[in-house]
């Protein structure tokens, strides 16, 4: 049965990306990776601000802090409270000119995760990096086309990650106490009709909620057993990411894209790109800050 998302921000953007409720400001935070843009959507009033970063950001963190933290096309980068210049963090020494960054999140540690990607999306180009709160990268795990979609179950110890060419999300164990991850394997095998799954977002059940670029639809998956639940449609075929939000986290915000979208595409899809929401019956999980 499909149930509908509808649109709360015809925002327009070009890669609306990294949704991210920050319950401090009670607003969604969300960036446009290829305008250079962070924006913040207040749904109270419907507003939406951005601030231009300078290069070209995949994602956006909460810092415990105060201020933001950013993963944009050299490295990590911070905003601090009352700024809206990004400062430079941390780049990773192996990170070539024609690679960016994508997807990233906290882990419930406090340690800031996020992958690359190559521009030209070269098979397994990309590598996924974690910040530490001290400023130090470690490399993950390497070999991503198109690094995406991170979750972390604590209580199962597992951590979840999207290759989007691949169709597939992965679990690896999770190490909490060191960070780590080990033993990938396969845990749901989208088809082609689904659309390419990109970002995703866990629920109180452990169930993932993922966006299927292509697919005009964000799907509730079940990891333990592969099998598809519950299906949203989005008025855009391009759905990007998903983050819980609102005061309960009873919100599903989705963020899409007009990227690549012809015009006679567009006309039949005017609000693509913009940002949507629905209320899906169960709460989300917090997001962590980062913690340095
Ligand atoms: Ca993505």
């Amino acid at each position: 049965m499909y149930r509908d998302a509808h649109l709360v921000l015809d925002a327009r953007a070009t890669l609306g990306e990294g949704p991210l409720w920050d319950p401090v400001e009670r607003r969604l935070r969300w960036v446009d990776i290829l305008a250079s843009r962070v924006h913040a959507f207040d749904p109270a009033t419907g507003l939406d601000t951005w601030i231009d970063v300078g290069s070209h950001v995949g994602t956006v963190a909460n810092r415990a802090k105060g201020g933001l933290m950013l993963a944009q096309r050299a490295g990590f980068t911070r905003i601090d409270p009352g700024s809206t210049t990004p400062v430079p963090v941390a780049e990773p020494a192996d990170h070539p000119a024609g690679n960016r960054f994508n997807d990233g999140k906290c882990d419930p540690a406090g340690r800031f995760w996020a992958g690359t990607m190559a521009y030209d999306c070269t098979p397994g180009a990309g590598a996924l990096y974690r910040l530490d709160p001290d400023g130090r990268i470690t490399v993950l795990a390497r070999g991503f086309t198109i690094a995406n979609g991170l979750a972390w179950d604590l209580h199962r110890a597992r951590f979840y990650h999207i290759d989007s060419p691949t169709g597939c999300v992965f679990a690896w164990d999770y190490d909490h106490a060191a960070g780590t991850i080990a033993n990938r394997r396969v845990v749901i095998r989208t088809g082609p009709q689904d659309g390419s799954p990109d970002g995703m977002a866990m629920d109180v059940e452990g169930k993932l909620w993922v966006a299927h670029w292509g697919g005009s639809q964000v799907v509730r998956w079940d990891p333990e057993t592969g099998a598809a639940l519950e299906r949203i449609q989005v008025p855009a075929t391009q759905p990007t990411a998903c983050a819980f939000g609102g005061e309960r986290l009873d919100t599903l915000y989705i963020t899409s894209a007009r990227e690549g979208l012809a015009p006679e595409q567009l006309a039949r899809q005017p609000h693509a790109g913009g940002l949507f929401a629905v209320r899906p019956g169960v709460c989300g999980m917090h997001a962590s800050p980062f913690a340095g």
